[in-house]
């Protein structure tokens, strides 16, 4: 799993890949990985 961070509001989801779209401020303006914890499925 790795940490995601939206680039909008800061809010942080932990996903195993790059969320479309922000659940709190519904941006899809990006998201940028703030922490990697261990496996690697989709890189
Ligand atoms: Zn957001």
């Amino acid at each position: 799993m790795a940490l995601w961070k939206c680039e909008e509001c800061g809010h942080e989801k932990e996903s195993r890949c790059k969320p479309k779209k922000c659940p709190q401020c519904s941006s899809s303006k990006g998201f940028v990985k703030a922490e990697a914890a261990g496996d690697s499925c989709c890189d």
